[in-house]
């Protein structure tokens, strides 16, 4: 039987490089096929226009390119589009555009489900089944970013890893996304409009500090009181405050990169004075400012959005000791494409 073909996008530039020479052509074709690949969003060899039949026919032999499909798109009356991503074995994931007067974000998964268990997103509740590729993580940008250039004349401006899945139990994958989207042989977008999102997963925290990582680091806080937020997030029984506290400061050590702290406000769960005042403590471990998220209900009774003067409580406080806060209305909720509602319901 013949052996499985290769995606050709899970290689190296200089992987391609030399498979060229080995079959006895020039290392620049290399290039040519790889531009093809990143660059011009081919879906075939034939789009590759510039390669002899013969290379083309040689490389339909060895690989396939796996794509990603948009098998549904759906569109808020706020402007925001959800994508329901089609994976080339099958299996769905959704990412986001939220558009703004100024900017276009695209929000963008990392996994298939979710390993975590917070009690409060949508996504926990779909089994991990995989981690996304690099390429199936890139072509979610560019699918977004061709949505921004048709529907709002212009090109996406910013990208938040804040769709399904935890970003840093997918590290390696995420980072060659990152690295695509950032080279100019790629998307050529700046770092510093990637923000990375995660529970708070403090060796891997530590981990991208060490390799220099340039995109911004936000971190879904919830709560800054220990038994508060592993009610909430269970995880954090095995990585508590103390330790992620402990890697912040060696990411700020390091990035000299101000942390965003994601923050909803539950009615009797995290709403109290004392609630209020353990974030102020936490915030003043490294500079920081806290985004407050409007709740997006998912069906679960425990949890409530907690009313405006508690929210107005929580702003005074911060604001008193110099902490910028930001209250980020919910965008796409009507569709499902809110912070923590992707579940993949049409699916
Ligand atoms: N796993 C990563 C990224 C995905 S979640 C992380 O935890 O950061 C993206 C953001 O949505 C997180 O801040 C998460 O806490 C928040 N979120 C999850 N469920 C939510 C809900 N139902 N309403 C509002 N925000 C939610």
């Amino acid at each position: 039987m013949k052996a499985k073909k290769k995606d050709i996008r899970a290689l190296t530039k200089e992987q391609l490089r030399s498979f060229f020479v080995e079959e006895g052509e020039k290392a620049f074709r290399g290039n040519q096929v790889y531009e093809w690949l990143w660059n011009k969003g081919a879906h075939s060899f034939d789009d590759m226009t510039n390669v002899s039949k013969q290379t083309r026919t040689m490389l339909e032999e060895n690989f396939v390119i796996n794509h990603i499909r948009v098998d549904q798109m759906q569109k808020s009356s706020d402007g925001t589009i959800k994508n329901a991503v089609r994976l080339h074995d099958g299996l769905v994931v959704e990412s986001v555009l939220i558009p703004t007067p100024t900017r276009t974000t695209a929000c963008v998964s990392s996994q298939v489900g979710c390993s975590l268990d917070c009690k409060f997103c949508a996504t926990a509740r779909l089994k991990r089944m995989r981690n996304l590729n690099p390429d199936e993580i890139y072509d979610q940008v560019v699918a977004i970013d061709n949505e921004s250039r048709l529907y709002h004349n212009r090109p996406l401006s910013n990208i938040v890893f804040m769709g399904m899945g935890e970003p840093l139990m997918n590290y390696k994958n995420v980072i060659a996304a990152i690295d695509k989207i950032t080279s100019e042989e790629g998307l050529g977008m700046s770092p510093k409009r990637i923000t990375l999102s995660t529970s708070g997963i403090p060796k891997m925290i530590k981990k991208m500090a060490d390799d220099e990582v340039r995109f911004k680091l936000a971190v879904s806080l919830h709560s800054a009181i220990d038994d508060v937020r592993t009610h909430i997030m269970p995880f954090n029984e095995t990585f508590p405050l103390a330790q992620l506290r402990e890697a912040l400061e060696y990411w700020y050590e390091k990035t000299k990169s101000r942390i965003t702290y994601e923050y909803v406000v539950w009615k009797g769960i995290n709403d109290k004075r004392e609630d209020i005042d353990a974030l102020v403590r936490f915030c003043g471990y490294v500079p920081c400012k806290v985004n407050l998220i409007e709740y997006n209900p998912i069906d679960d009774g425990e949890f409530q959005q907690a009313p405006t003067h508690a929210i107005e409580n929580y702003i005074k406080q911060l604001e008193n000791k110099g902490i910028v806060v930001n209250v980020r209305r919910s965008r796409g909720k009507d569709i499902d494409a809110a912070c923590g509602q992707l579940a993949n319901k049409q699916e």
